[in-house]
């Protein structure tokens, strides 16, 4: 099956991870008789040198005429200079997702066996591991509602708004999702004891619900799930949530893996068509140095098979091959005693071989 994919490596660690991401793509295509076809195109503060625009129309083109981008990551300090509408995080990321209409964003939060002891919480707590996934809503909400201020700018406002298509397309991706798992269980978090966008959040989804007889619903208010995440995170399987509430669960429950450097995303809209990238930023600090640590781009891969081309053995061949290399080899940021430490691509090496 051809395929082309989108690659944005990006600033910082961007170039040095999705190289590796593109290996374990390559030893995909290989092994399962398919043939991949990629694109590069600068995206980021290389960008704004390069041709003036953070999200240049070239790359905007290249997207479209793709079946699935995958991005390493945005940023660089040189860029802080810049007017704030110019900065690259603003002015590419915020528009790649409202361009393509990504509304959903996925995120994985899994801690593995191997790595339990990186997280935080107490062993009794996160026991062998955690294996859950935020679906936040990306496109609406108080991040794209009416900014205003008054004359004086003695106050300014966002305006907090979702209307019932937004919250009924965001719920049956999570339904969706959970069907796909063995526990079958949405927790859909809001604040309808407060917020009247919430009590309409909470309407349609509850409405949506009817449509999936096997899939268990239940619904936290947003203050109880950021205490539940960290007291029983192991009660959740998939969270759905809107943009506001998903941006800070989301982070925490990346946290409670204690693991930035191996966490992937997905970024959806209606169909197959999707965006990809590891949940961290450019690390800046470690350009160059190969000592960044490419799991979580690898993972994205994974994910871009997954969602994008529906080739569930070929992710699951990924998956596997990273709980196999990290049964041996770490890189600096997950390194125990025992294990061997490798940088950036021994750490893509070792995986694509295992693949
Ligand atoms: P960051 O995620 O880049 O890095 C935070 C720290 O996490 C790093 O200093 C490093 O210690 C560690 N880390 C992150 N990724 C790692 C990896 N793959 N391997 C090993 N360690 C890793 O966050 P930051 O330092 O706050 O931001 C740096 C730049 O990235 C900023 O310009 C920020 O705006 C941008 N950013 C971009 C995205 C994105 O592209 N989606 C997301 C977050 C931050």
């Amino acid at each position: 099956m051809d395929k082309k994919i989108a690659v944005l490596a990006g600033d910082g660690i961007g170039p040095e991870i999705t190289t590796q991401a593109v290996l374990a793509l390559k030893k995909v295509a290989d092994k399962f008789g398919h043939e991949f076809e990629f694109e590069e195109s600068p995206i980021g503060y290389v960008a704004h040198v390069k041709k003036g625009q953070a999200l240049p129309q070239d790359t905007i083109e290249a997207c479209r005429n793709s079946d699935a981008i995958l991005l390493g990551a945005i940023g660089d300090p040189r860029a802080d200079k810049l007017p704030p509408a110019q900065q690259p995080e603003r002015a590419a990321l915020l528009p790649l997702r409202k361009i393509f209409d990504f509304y959903a964003n996925i995120r994985p939060a899994k801690v593995f066996p191997a790595l339990a002891d990186a997280s935080p919480l107490k062993k009794e707590i996160i026991g062998d591991g955690l294996d859950l996934v935020i679906v936040r809503e990306l496109t609406g909400d108080v991040y794209f509602g009416k900014k205003d201020m008054d004359e004086q700018d003695t106050w300014r406002s966002d305006l907090m708004k979702y209307s019932r298509p937004e919250v009924d397309r965001i719920a049956r991706k999570a339904f969706e999702i959970a069907k796909t798992r063995p526990r079958k269980k949405v927790t859909s978090v809001d604040k309808a004891n407060v917020l009247y966008t919430s009590t309409l959040w909470r309407e349609v989804v509850t409405k949506v619900h009817n449509d999936y007889p096997g899939i268990e619903l239940e619904h936290y208010y947003v203050d109880n799930a950021a205490m539940q995440l960290i007291k029983n995170p192991k009660q959740f399987d998939v969270i759905v949530t809107g943009n506001l509430f998903g941006d800070i669960l989301s982070d925490e429950s990346s946290m409670i893996t204690g693991s930035l450097g191996m966490l992937p995303s997905a970024s959806l809209g209606e169909g197959t068509f999707g965006l990809y990238e590891p949940i961290h930023g450019s690390a800046p600090k470690y350009t160059g140095l190969d000592v960044a640590n490419p799991i979580a781009t690898i993972l994205s891969a994974a994910m871009l098979l997954k969602y994008s081309f529906g080739m569930e053995k070929e992710a699951g061949a990924i998956d596997s091959a990273v709980e196999a290399a990290i049964a041996n080899y770490r890189t600096k940021d997950i390194f125990t005693e025992g294990k061997k430490l490798v940088g950036t691509s021994e750490m893509g090496k070792v995986i694509s071989k295992l693949i």
